[in-house]
């Protein structure tokens, strides 16, 4: 049987620690399917069709990674998918304890499921979507913090 990951995320937007652990999962998995998770509670600072576009074009040459959207909670879309396996990185101690809850809650509704975590590399310990739209609204240069194939030059909403 095919042993498929999700990995589910905001990627608003993409950046080098989400890329290191997709390509330090592929090893691991058959595939990886990168899940953009749409939150109406939440409001995206870019726009949902560029960060698809974005991480397509960082894995371009890679045919065992896709891309898709979802609304509704991981675990429904894990049942809907027949996916085992949900992926995500961990930085801190404060991501562990997110984790945590979120992994025991999905297990609780869906027994069949495993959360798999890396830890992150040293390197992107401090790096964050969210740290990335800071530079990025105050006019800094993000380019170091995102991956190849990413252009962030687009008109901003
Ligand atoms: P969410 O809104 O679900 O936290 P993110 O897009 O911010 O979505 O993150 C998706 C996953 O990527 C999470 O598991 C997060 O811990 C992980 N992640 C984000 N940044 C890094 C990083 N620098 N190193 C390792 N993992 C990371």
């Amino acid at each position: 049987m095919e042993r498929v990951a999700l990995f589910p995320g905001t990627f608003d937007p993409i950046t080098k620690g989400h890329e290191s652990i997709i390509r330090r999962a592929l090893p691991l998995f058959d595939k990886v399917v990168i899940a953009i998770g749409i939150n109406d509670q939440k409001k995206s600072f870019f726009p949902l069709n560029e960060r698809k576009r974005w991480i397509e074009n960082v894995f371009r040459k890679e045919d065992r990674v896709e891309v898709i959207t979802y609304e509704g909670l991981t675990v429904d879309l894990c049942k809907r998918l027949g996916v085992r396996y949900i992926l995500r990185g961990l930085r801190t101690s404060a991501d562990f304890e997110f984790e945590r809850s979120i992994g025991q809650m999905n297990k609780a509704m869906f027994p069949e499921l495993e959360s798999v975590f890396l830890l992150t590399t040293p390197d992107y310990t401090a790096l964050s979507s969210n740290i990335v739209r800071e530079i990025i609204r105050n006019g800094g240069d993000a380019r170091p913090f995102i991956p190849e194939g990413v252009d962030l030059s687009v008109p901003k909403p």
